[in-house]
């Protein structure tokens, strides 16, 4: 299995990026009955060969630029493998594993320099830090004795704030708690889709003066449509004079902090009250590793501890060491992310992380100057960071044909396997959209993206 693994990491660029898993294998393969006796390794390792291995979705293949993704690392692979082998349960209790827990922390505290009794916590991904960041911000707002009480009876009515430009997963986090999503007020942005901090003061005003009490503004640093940051600094100033809650949403944008070309754009991180990020996406650990970071992790603590007589904290033994990982969030079992982010940053160094980070960015520069000389590609959306937005162009249609051609074109790329952009929207028009997140992408895939684009688009539009 090992040996298949290695042989597949290093001839990843032989293979079509994508391929549509058979309807015949879909129905064959993974619609069987519950099987109750035992069958050979060898027979289902052979199955996940032949009908798994060829049809993932091809994040780890350097054309893979569809989505922000991280592209695994064969260090992340071997420690995940450790992390099985001794199934540890990082809820709680006094064990190394919650230590190597600690240690991410520290090195995060130091990174963003945080204080000393910051806390930070491993998730699913930056959707569940953000839930658990809207939790701390509502029960620093309305106090602990909420989480017994519920919202119902309090009668205040908490408003948050965020763009038009953050990830729909914080307002399905505050739909979740039970605020409902249109308790967050979404703010417009300038020309560079920051958010609008005229709009967000004005907004805060006129829902004190109506009676709403604001909470929370959740900034973003790496947007998922174009890659804006929010002006962090600003946002900060704002907050304290406010007294509200700031939250950062930097799901792959804050590990740019290891970038030293791009750090200074994330000014003011440094000052947020908790920032949410993934070191699965630009920090290539394998899924899944979120990360959540708290200033005050007494706040963080109490907006999730509770004291049941089977999970007493001891002084001694194996109960000892507390507060757990538990008391932070809502998982009690919880597997080892930490080591395989662990063993990335030790084995290949933060620095190198940072490069990764700075490359990517550097590419998608270069994409954007390479769509700027071609007559039939536009540049739909200023580049800070790793993503490019952009469109192919014929003369003859019009809007709407112009973007139902876009949408396509993105389908047949993505058929085609060199390459895999999405599509999304920048103020009604369809863009392509390439997000560089994978430490394997060179400049030759840059290549690759923009003379397939003007292949199929000029398939599409100037038929032989
Ligand atoms: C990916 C992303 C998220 C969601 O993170 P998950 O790890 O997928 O849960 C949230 N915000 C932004 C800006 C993202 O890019």
């Amino acid at each position: 299995m090992l040996d298949d693994m290695f042989d597949y990491l290093s001839s990843i660029t032989e293979r079509p990026l994508w391929q549509h898993l058979p309807a015949e294998a879909r129905e064959t393969c993974f619609r069987q009955a519950l099987p109750h006796a035992p069958q050979a390794l060898e027979s289902v390792h052979r199955e996940f060969m032949q009908q798994i291995l060829p049809y993932t979705l091809g994040n780890i293949h350097p054309g893979f630029m569809g989505w922000v993704q991280g592209g695994g690392t064969p260090v992340g692979m071997l420690a995940e493998m450790l992390a099985a082998g001794i199934n540890a349960n990082l809820g709680g209790r006094d064990h190394a594993p919650i230590e190597v827990e600690r240690q991410i922390t520290h090195w995060m505290r130091e990174l963003f320099a945080f204080p000393p009794n910051a806390s930070g916590l491993f998730v699913t991904g930056t959707s569940m830090a953000n839930l658990i960041a809207v939790i701390i911000a509502k029960t620093r707002a309305l106090g602990p004795e909420t989480r017994r009480a519920g919202l119902g009876e309090t009668g205040i009515k908490l408003r948050a704030y965020t763009s038009t430009d953050a990830h729909n997963c914080i307002s399905k986090a505050m739909a979740v708690v039970g605020l409902g999503s249109d308790a967050m007020r979404r703010i417009g942005v300038d020309a560079d889709h920051r958010m609008n901090l005229q709009e967000l003061a004005d907004a805060v005003a006129a829902d004190r003066a109506a009676g709403y009490t604001p909470f929370l503004v959740v900034g973003t640093a790496g947007s998922v449509n174009v890659g804006a940051i929010d002006d962090l600094d600003a946002l900060a100033d704002f907050a304290q004079s406010q007294g509200l809650w700031l939250h950062v949403d930097g799901a792959f944008g804050a590990l740019a902090r290891l970038s030293p070309e791009i750090a200074p754009q994330l000014a003011g991180i440094e000052r947020v009250d908790s920032i949410a990020f993934d070191f699965h996406k630009w920090g290539q650990v394998p899924y899944d590793a979120g990360f959540v970071l708290v200033r005050d992790g007494e706040l963080h603590r109490r907006a999730f501890a509770e004291n049941a007589d089977y999970l007493q904290n001891h002084e001694h033994g194996m109960a000892a060491g507390a507060p757990w990982p538990c008391d932070f969030g809502p998982d009690l079992s919880r597997s080892f992310r930490a080591l395989k982010t662990w063993f990335t940053l030790k084995a290949y160094g933060a620095d190198a992380m940072g490069e990764v980070i700075s490359t990517s960015c550097r590419l998608a520069k270069k994409l954007a100057e390479r769509i700027k000389a071609e007559p039939e590609l536009e540049l739909l959306a200023p580049v800070a960071l790793n993503i490019v937005c952009f469109r192919y162009l014929a003369p003859a249609l019009d809007a709407e044909a112009t973007n139902a051609l876009n949408t396509r074109l993105v389908i047949d790329l993505q058929e085609a396997g060199r390459v895999a952009p999405s599509s999304t929207r920048i103020r009604g028009q369809v863009a392509i959209r390439a997000a560089l997140v994978n430490h394997r992408t060179t400049e030759a895939d840059i290549d690759a993206l923009i003379e397939a684009t003007l292949h199929h688009g000029r398939l599409r539009t100037q038929p032989a």
